[in-house]
């Protein structure tokens, strides 16, 4: 496989599970956008900045250097040279993401970071919200990634180690919440690009989804 495929979608559909074993199947390299927001809102908060302050948001991200690795099976996400790879997935970055996300000309400059990372691979599989709609409009394979909120919010639960019903109704309620936030933007990313194959894993296990994006990205 050479090329690109964009893979985007809302949290809790397995998205960057699926991306990471479409990556290693095709010998493709990979990059998760979403790290690169994540690192972005680490920047802003080490600043000392209200993330709904968009201006200082966004000279606080200009501010920064944002580098991720593209290599299969790294985990590279560094701010200003240090390992941030762990912080990203804290809750105190994911409550404060779709903010510093919802700044344009943060969005501008990781558009422009991430599409010089892809030129230098001969095959990438990139995962986001906009990669199909933005970032790489002319990709090769564009897959949307869904599921059924009560099936996101139970992926979640299973990762954090939560199981009752109320604590899983909650998730689904974040979850909604969340996509509600990221998609009243003004570039909607949430949203499948006209020309992308829409992928439900509601009632598909990780390796039945990753099948069938490699048999996609192969025919
Ligand atoms: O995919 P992940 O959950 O790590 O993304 C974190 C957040 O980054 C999303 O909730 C969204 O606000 C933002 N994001 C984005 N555009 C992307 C990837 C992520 O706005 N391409």
């Amino acid at each position: 496989f050479t090329g690109q495929v964009a893979l985007d979608g809302p949290s809790g559909t397995g998205k960057s599970s699926v991306a990471r074993a479409v990556a290693a199947r095709l010998g493709a390299a990979y990059l998760d956008t979403g790290a690169m927001y994540r690192a972005a809102t680490v920047a802003v908060l080490d600043a000392g900045v209200d993330p709904e302050d968009a201006e200082a948001v966004a000279a606080a991200v200009a501010a920064a250097r944002i580098e991720v690795g593209t290599a299969a099976g790294t985990e590279l996400v560094q701010v200003d040279d240090v390992d941030v790879a762990v912080r990203i997935r804290g809750p105190e970055v994911t409550r404060a993401v779709s903010a510093v996300s919802a700044v344009p000309s943060v969005r501008r400059r990781l558009v422009d970071q991430q599409r010089a990372l892809v030129a230098a691979a001969d095959a990438v599989v990139v995962e986001g919200r906009d990669i199909g709609t933005v970032v790489l409009p002319g990709a090769t394979l564009k897959v949307y990634l869904t599921a059924a909120p009560e099936a996101r919010a139970q992926r979640r639960a299973a990762q954090l180690g939560l199981s009752t019903p109320d604590e899983i109704a909650e998730l689904a309620a974040d979850l909604r919440r969340r996509d509600e936030y990221d998609s009243s933007r003004a570039d909607s990313p949430l949203r499948p690009a006209e020309d992308a194959v829409v992928v439900d894993s509601t009632h598909l296990d990780r390796e039945g989804v990753v099948d069938r994006v490699v048999e996609l990205a192969l025919s």
